[in-house]
């Protein structure tokens, strides 16, 4: 099987991922894609993080009638920091016949070689990225993408177009008692309503 994995701190999740999830399923042919939420992120500061139960909620909501996605608890398991390689571990071992893509954002995929035991990471995913057509990163991704790949890493760039839309966005228009429409699902807008979070 060919095995996304999309994980964020998705606080909250928002219509971004589902078109970042829907661009890689199809430029990747994944069999799956696994989202999943970090217990406490490694790369954020976790002020303002609602509770794990919340988030990985929001995702189930979210994601519920894509039969390719599936909401993965295994960070929230894990006591402390979720490292992806920690991670990537688990999975390798839950799924010994799978092939994984790990999907990352540009910036990521820019500074990967600070990353926690990233050489482990890439003998054990493919690493993905996306790549806005005819821009600055554009060029910036191919020579990192070389000098992966002269370290031994599989590398796969997605032309992609973001959606203008972030986490912190989607907070500051509840925090202003905005509309969250176009931005997250009704079933999250909904959801955020009735468990009075982010206000
Ligand atoms: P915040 O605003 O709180 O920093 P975020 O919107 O970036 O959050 P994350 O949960 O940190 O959300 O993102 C998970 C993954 O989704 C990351 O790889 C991030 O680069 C990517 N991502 C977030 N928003 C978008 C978007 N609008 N389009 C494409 N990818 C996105």
């Amino acid at each position: 099987m060919r095995t996304g994995i999309l994980g964020g701190t998705f606080n909250p999740v928002h219509n971004g991922h589902v078109k970042l999830a829907e661009a890689y399923i199809s430029a990747l042919h994944l069999d799956r894609l696994l989202i999943i939420p970090a217990n406490i992120p490694p790369h954020k500061s976790d002020s303002g993080l609602v509770g794990a139960s919340h988030r990985l909620a929001m995702c189930r909501l979210t994601f519920a009638d894509d039969p390719l996605c599936e909401v993965s608890d295994i960070e929230l398991k894990r006591e402390g920091k979720s490292r992806t390689v920690d991670t990537l571990e688990q999975l390798v071992l839950l799924y010994p016949r799978d092939r994984f893509f790990l999907i990352m954002g540009s910036d990521m995929f820019c500074s990967f070689t600070s990353w926690y035991y990233w050489q482990r990471i890439l003998q054990l995913a493919v690493l993905c990225a996306g790549a806005r057509k005819a821009s600055s990163t554009d060029d910036e991704m191919e020579e990192q993408r070389r000098k992966l790949e002269a370290l031994g890493a599989c590398c796969e760039l997605v032309e992609f177009e973001p959606l203008p839309i972030s986490s912190t966005l989607v907070r500051e228009k509840i925090f202003k008692g905005e509309s969250l429409d176009g931005l997250v699902a009704p079933t999250v807008a909904e959801y955020i309503r009735e468990h009075g979070l982010y206000r």
